[in-house]
């Protein structure tokens, strides 16, 4: 199978992080639980083109190189690694490409076939030349997991066939509780829950 993985809050703990570094440059105390929006822009900006600043920013710090992976993330992509074709599907720009391989190489060497970046127009830089759904219909994606619910969205509406997970870690994601969810989505809590969808699948295809 072609499995298509999500990096931020998906196998990085990177809301978290960020929120915290943002926290430590503007002296303040926001909190996870206050944000709406999976890069936690709405905590620290009005609008995502002056966050999108502080997340370069970011992205160049030791605070970035040294997050640690999410749990089970390692295990469970380095098992899927030896039987199935594995795709990083980014909504990272690929301005960012050397801090993103430098972070992905020092915990998941060699267990991607491709790592695939998203490019925004120059006048918005939320607004995506193609998106997470073109890219699961041009590289034929038979699973993704993915914890931004309007990405899911996206990734159902132009790809039938393909599975998706939601990523919902412990259940503590506030940005993706709103439902139903898109045809063939179901929500998953863990990389632990992950191993065991992909079990079921690879059972039906046998
Ligand atoms: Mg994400």
């Amino acid at each position: 199978m072609k499995i298509g993985i999500d990096i931020d809050n998906t196998i990085a703990p990177t809301f978290k992080t960020i929120i915290n570094y943002l926290n430590k440059k503007y002296s303040l105390k926001k909190k996870e639980v206050h944000s709406k929006k999976p890069s936690g822009y709405d905590l620290f900006h009005s609008d995502f083109n002056s966050f999108y600043n502080d997340w370069e920013e970011f992205l160049n710090t030791e605070k970035h190189l040294s997050m640690k992976p999410i749990k089970g993330s390692t295990r469970v992509i380095k098992k899927l690694s030896l039987k199935h074709q594995i795709y990083i599907i980014t909504a990272r720009n690929s301005k960012v490409k050397f801090q993103t391989i430098l972070w992905i190489d020092k915990h998941y060497k060699n267990k991607f076939e491709e790592i695939l970046f998203i490019d925004y127009k120059n006048t918005d830089k939320n607004e995506p030349i193609f998106t997470k759904g073109d890219l699961v219909n041009k590289f034929k994606i038979d699973v993704v997991i993915e914890d931004n619910l309007d990405e899911i969205k996206d990734i159902a509406s132009k790809n039938s066939k393909t599975k998706l997970f939601l990523f919902d870690k412990n259940n503590q994601y506030k940005w993706n509780k709103k439902r139903p969810l898109p045809k063939n989505t179901k929500k998953i809590e863990s990389w632990k829950d992950f191993e065991r969808e992909i079990e079921k699948l690879e059972n039906k295809s046998i």
